[in-house]
């Protein structure tokens, strides 16, 4: 087993989100690809905004894209003791002091601001000596930015040599003042603890690095590789967000978007293999690697996500699609079933699915076709609609019903011979076969259809729409 150890590290504080999830995406395949091990932190510390109902959703979510970690999932709450022991540590070896500090008003800080001191904390219980601090009082504990250093520099795996000045930053707290460890101190002690070697993330994780950075030397262990995968974008170019498309993953999946075209769309997002654009995920494991993560953000385009999903329907068999809608929720392959026979279920996910884009699209036409249409919107085929359109049909309707074999073949053959009797193209008997049979005019191939449903169920249909329009 590779000594590589990556982590996924999401909050349960909402749906899991697909920038997030790309990152997951990513921790996993390099994983997959160096032999090595995939974990997972739920960084549940805000109790506050943390539910279990988010969590669920959120390993629910992790589940459906096949992405489980290898070890038992971490809770980060649950290592309270650890940040603390870890923190008292620093303040033994003097590298972290406890700030007695009453917490700034918002009005005093913008004052400070405003004289141009700047937010940055005075440094005034930084000297204290330790037999004159008094551990009773309420206190924060901060670290102790190193007095020499003027630069914190680390490598980064996509953004290179990465070096910010020490100007930037203060003795920052890592306990408040109500015992609570912040953010960037919980993920340092727990990603040594876990022993993770990559930090794959999310460029919006850059700035909190140094911070990082600083805490892993203070603490004795060297820091991880980085690597800060861009973000994913908006059409304007700033981060995506709620108003430029779906972000949750629950909701992709509820709108009937494919675990595998939706995970081989994000990881095309920032990372690329050439021009190519469709891989199955023992492809993607074999060639993925940090090497290729661009620099640059990513726009997010929902059209080739629908076009991706297109290809990975059509790619899927019967039994697949309707195992995916189980996933969505379970009345929809209950509603085909009692609809259709197997056969016909099968014949018509195999002609319906050439054309979908999404599986509600596929689920609502397969379904729909199964109910005789009762009113006929005509309107929908005004353009092709003549005076002599009801004797067509019912041309159609006598010399289909003598049709020993009703398959596309034959049907189609029939369709030609009416339409040259009645001198016209075969989409003038087509677009009122197909209003006739499904209620609308955009479906698969017509006689594809007639040869599904069937002789009777078929022609009983047109008949209907042919006596509505004498
Ligand atoms: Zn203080």
């Amino acid at each position: 087993m590779s000594t590589i150890r990556v982590r996924f590290a999401p909050s349960p504080t909402g749906h899991l989100h697909i920038g997030s999830v790309r990152s997951a995406i990513f921790n996993w395949l390099f994983a997959r690809h160096h032999k090595a091990t995939f974990l997972l932190r739920i960084e549940d510390t805000d109790i506050q905004r943390s539910t279990q109902a988010f969590l669920d959703s959120q390993l629910a979510s992790l589940a459906w894209f096949g992405l489980m970690p290898d070890e038992p999932i971490v809770y980060q709450l649950s290592r309270q003791e650890e940040h603390l022991k870890a923190a008292r540590r620093l303040i033994d070896e003097g590298k972290a002091y406890p700030c007695f500090c009453e917490p700034r008003e918002a009005d005093e800080v913008i004052h400070a601001l405003e004289q141009g001191a700047g937010a940055k904390y005075s440094g005034k219980c930084r000297n204290i000596a330790p037999e004159e601090r008094n551990m009773q009082k309420p206190h924060a504990i901060r670290f102790k930015l190193p007095d020499s250093l003027s630069t914190v520099t680390f490598k980064d795996v996509i953004l290179d040599t990465v070096s910010v000045s020490t100007d930037q930053l203060d003795d920052y707290v890592i306990i408040r003042r109500d015992g609570t460890p912040i953010y960037n101190f919980c993920v340092v002690v727990d990603d040594i603890s876990m022993k993770i070697s990559h930090v794959i993330r999310g460029q919006d994780h850059v700035s909190n690095t140094p911070k990082q950075v600083l805490l892993y030397r203070a603490l004795g262990e060297q820091e991880p590789l980085f690597a800060h995968i861009p973000l994913i974008l908006g059409p304007t170019g700033a981060k995506l967000s709620k108003r430029d498309a779906s972000v949750s993953v629950e909701e992709y999946r509820a709108q009937g978007y494919l675990a595998e075209a939706l995970f081989n769309y994000l990881v095309r997002l920032g990372w690329s293999h050439g021009d190519d654009e469709v891989f199955t995920r023992d492809q993607l494991v074999e060639v993925f690697d940090l090497d290729h993560v661009g620099k640059k953000g990513s726009i997010f385009d929902s059209k080739k996500l629908q076009w991706l999903n297109g290809v990975y329907l059509r790619a899927s068999s019967s039994e697949k699609l309707l195992g995916s809608l189980d996933l969505i929720d379970p009345v929809y392959r209950k509603n085909l079933e009692a609809a259709w026979s197997a056969t016909e279920l099968d014949a018509l996910l195999t002609l319906y699915k050439e054309r979908a884009v999404t599986l509600i699209e596929l689920y609502t036409a397969v379904h729909g076709c199964a109910a005789e249409p009762t009113a006929h919107d005509v309107s929908l085929i005004a353009k092709w609609q003549t005076a002599q359109t009801p004797a067509m049909l019912q041309a159609f309707i006598d010399q289909a019903s003598a049709l020993a074999v009703f398959d596309h073949d034959a049907l189609a053959a029939c369709g030609n011979a009416v339409c040259a009797e009645f001198a016209t193209k075969l989409v003038a008997l087509a677009q009122p076969l197909r209003l006739a049979l499904t209620g609308g005019t955009v479906s698969p191939g017509v006689f594809d259809i007639m040869a599904i449903l069937g002789k009777e169920r078929s022609l009983a249909r047109v008949q209907v729409l042919c006596d509505a329009l004498v």
